[in-house]
C-alpha cells in the first residue's frame, strides 16, 4: 500500500475492512482520534465500536495498544486482525515462556501494529516503561466501564489505568463502553484521569429488539412457551443463581431442548466448551448467569429471557443486547415476580458498600422496577433510563402492541392493607390472598383469620388478580415483602394518606395478561 492510502481513513475502511461506508458515530471518533484528541466513546453492543479504534491505530504512525480485561475477547479480536492482514498481538498472563520471547522480539522490530494486552500486564513493572520507549500512536481502553466501582463489571487493575499518562506522555487515550447511564460515564472519565476527554454518545435505540416484561407465573411453563417459538435459533437465558441456571437447564433438556447452564463456577474448560457450542451456529439455550457476559458475539441470538429481575436497566440493556446483533427482530422478555424486587431491595441494604454506592444502586434499582411495571411504551422507557428522548412510540414492544389500562385501585387496596394491619404484618401472600378472598384454608383457621372483618371482603377477585395487586403495592414502597421471612409489612408513611382515602392509588389491570396466559397454557 502506498503511503498516502495507508494514512487515509477512507481508503483503509474499505481497503483493509472491505466497507464501504462509516456507521453512526465511527466517522466522527476516528476523525477526532485521527487529530489525537482524548476521546469516550460510548456506543451499543454490536454498533461497531472496535473500528474507532482499530481504523486511527492503522492510519497513525507508530502501535496502538489496546487494553482489554478478558484474554478470550482479545483473542478473538487478534485473530479477526491477522484475517484481515494486520500485525496484530496480544500480551496477556497465558502466554508461554517462548510465545513471550518471541513477541518480545517482534516487539524490538516494530513488528507489531496493534497490542492487545491485559491491564494487569500492562502496569506490571517494567512493562509500560519498556513499551513506553517505542512509539505509541494510541492507547485504547476497552469495556471502560470496568474501571468503574459502582458498576457490575468492576476490576481493580482497571483504576491503575490512571496512571498511563505518566509513561506514555502525550500519546491519545480512547475509552469505549456500551454502559449507557450518564453517572458512569462521569467515573469513567474522573478514574482515568481523562475530564478534558471529548465525548461521543450514540443512541441506544436498537429497533430489532422487541421487549416484552411480564410477571411470572409458572415460570418454567411460561419459559417453554417462548422458547418453543425460538427452536430453530439460539437463545439465551439469564437466572439469579449458579443453581438456578443448572436446574433450568435440565428442565429444558428433558423437555427435548440442547440447553447448557453457564455460570462463573465453571472450570475455564467447561466454559470454553459452551463458548465453542454457542459460537458453532448450532440452536441451542445457555442458561446462564451474568457471567455470560463479555464477548459473546454470536449474531443470529433470536431471544433472550430473563427469569429475575437485573439489578439496574444498564445491566438489563447489555443483557438483552446480545439478541439480534446481525439487525434482524428479536424478542427478549423480562419475567419477574414480587421476589424478585423483594430480594433485590433486601440484598442491596445488606450489602456492606458505602451509603453512597448504595443509594446509587436503590436508584437503578427503582428504575429497573419502574421500566418492569410501567404502562407505557418499553423503548421509551428504558431510552429515558439513559438520558434519551424516544419521540412517540415504538409500537412493537408488549405495551404498544397490548396496552394494559390502569384503574382506580383505592378501595381493594385499602382492603388488602388493612388485611395486612390486621394480621399483625407477619404473614405472606398466601394467607393474605386467602382471608381477602374468603377462604378457610387450615393456616387461615389455624390463626382464627376467619373472624377479622376484612375476611372474603375481596372474594369476587381471583387469586392472581390479588397477587398481581400485592406485587404492585410492593414495586411502589406502599407494602414490603420482607425479604428474609417472607412477609408482608405494611410502609407506614406511604399507607396512612391511602387508608384515610387522601390519595387514590392507580394499578395495572393485568386480567387481560392473566387470561391469555391461561389461554397458552391450555393450548
Ligand atoms: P462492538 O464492539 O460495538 O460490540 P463490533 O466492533 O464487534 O461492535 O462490531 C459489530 C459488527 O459490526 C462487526 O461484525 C463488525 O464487523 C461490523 N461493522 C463495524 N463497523 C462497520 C461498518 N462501518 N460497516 C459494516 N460493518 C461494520
Ligand atoms: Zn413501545
Amino acid at each position: 500500500m502506498d503511503d498516502e492510502k495507508r494514512h487515509d481513513p477512507y481508503g483503509v475502511l474499505e481497503s483493509v475492512f472491505g466497507y464501504n461506508s462509516f456507521r453512526g458515530l465511527q466517522e466522527e471518533v476516528v476523525s477526532a482520534a485521527m487529530q489525537g484528541q482524548d476521546l469516550l466513546v460510548v456506543m451499543p453492543t454490536g454498533s461497531g465500536k472496535s473500528l474507532c479504534y482499530q481504523l486511527p491505530i492503522l492510519c497513525r504512525e507508530g502501535m496502538g495498544l489496546v487494553v482489554s480485561p478478558l484474554i478470550a475477547l482479545m483473542n478473538d479480536q487478534v485473530a479477526a486482525m491477522r484475517q484481515l492482514g494486520i500485525e496484530a498481538a496480544a500480551l496477556h498472563s497465558e502466554l508461554e515462556a517462548d510465545e513471550l520471547g518471541k513477541l518480545r522480539d517482534q516487539l524490538r522490530r516494530d513488528e507489531i501494529k496493534i497490542l492487545y494486552i491485559s491491564p494487569e500486564r500492562l502496569l506490571a513493572p517494567g512493562v509500560a516503561s519498556w513499551l513506553g520507549r517505542r512509539q505509541i500512536s494510541l492507547i485504547a481502553i476497552d469495556e471502560a466501564h470496568c474501571v468503574s466501582v459502582w458498576g457490575h463489571d468492576f476490576r481493580p487493575d482497571y483504576r491503575e489505568l490512571a496512571r498511563l499518562p505518566g509513561y506514555f506522555p502525550g500519546v491519545p487515550r480512547l475509552a469505549l463502553t456500551a454502559t449507557a447511564d450518564p453517572n458512569s460515564q462521569k467515573d469513567i472519565l474522573a478514574s482515568l484521569d481523562m475530564r478534558d476527554a471529548r465525548e461521543f454518545v450514540s443512541s441506544f435505540h436498537r429497533p430489532n429488539l422487541h421487549l416484552a416484561a411480564r410477571p411470572k407465573n409458572a415460570e418454567i411453563a411460561d419459559l417453554l412457551a417462548i422458547l418453543k417459538a425460538h427452536e430453530k435459533h439460539a437463545s439465551i437465558v439469564y437466572c439469579g443463581t449458579r443453581n438456578k441456571t443448572e436446574a433450568i437447564a435440565e428442565k429444558l433438556q428433558k423437555q427435548g431442548f440442547v440447553a447448557l447452564p453457564f455460570h462463573a463456577g465453571l472450570s475455564s474448560q467447561e466454559k470454553r466448551a459452551v463458548l465453542t457450542r454457542f459460537r458453532s451456529g448450532e440452536p441451542l439455550v445457555v442458561v446462564a448467569t451474568i457471567a455470560f457476559g463479555m464477548g459473546i458475539d454470536r449474531p443470529d441470538v433470536r431471544c433472550v429471557v430473563h427469569l429475575d429481575m437485573p439489578a439496574s436497566p444498564e445491566a438489563y440493556y447489555q443483557q438483552i443486547g446480545r439478541a439480534g446483533r446481525d439487525g434482524e427482530r428479536s424478542q427478549t422478555y423480562l419475567l419477574y415476580g414480587m421476589e424478585d424486587i423483594a430480594r433485590a431491595r433486601y440484598w442491596l441494604e445488606q450489602s456492606a458498600a458505602p451509603e453512597e454506592a448504595r443509594s446509587i444502586a436503590r436508584n437503578r434499582l427503582d428504575a429497573m422496577i419502574a421500566f418492569a411495571e410501567t404502562t407505557k411504551c418499553r423503548t421509551q422507557q428504558l431510552l429515558a433510563c439513559f438520558g434519551e428522548d424516544f419521540e412517540g412510540n415504538c409500537g412493537h414492544c408488549d405495551n404498544c402492541q397490548r396496552p394494559l389500562k390502569l384503574f382506580d385501585a383505592s378501595i381493594p387496596v385499602q382492603k388488602a392493607l388493612s388485611a395486612i394491619y390486621r394480621m399483625g404484618q407477619r404473614f405472606g401472600t398466601t394467607q393474605v390472598v386467602s382471608v381477602l378472598r374468603g377462604r378457610l384454608t387450615t393456616a387461615v383457621a389455624a390463626h382464627a383469620h376467619q373472624h377479622l372483618t376484612v375476611f372474603g371482603t375481596g372474594k369476587d377477585e381471583t387469586e392472581k388478580w390479588w397477587r398481581s395487586l400485592l406485587r404492585q403495592l410492593v414495586a411502589h414502597n406502599i407494602i414490603m415483602l420482607d425479604g428474609e421471612h417472607k412477609v408482608l409489612k405494611l410502609n407506614g408513611h406511604e399507607v396512612r394518606p391511602i387508608l384515610r382515602g387522601e390519595r387514590a392509588v392507580m394499578l395495572k389491570d393485568e386480567r387481560d395478561l392473566h387470561k391469555a396466559a391461561s389461554r397458552a397454557a391450555m393450548s
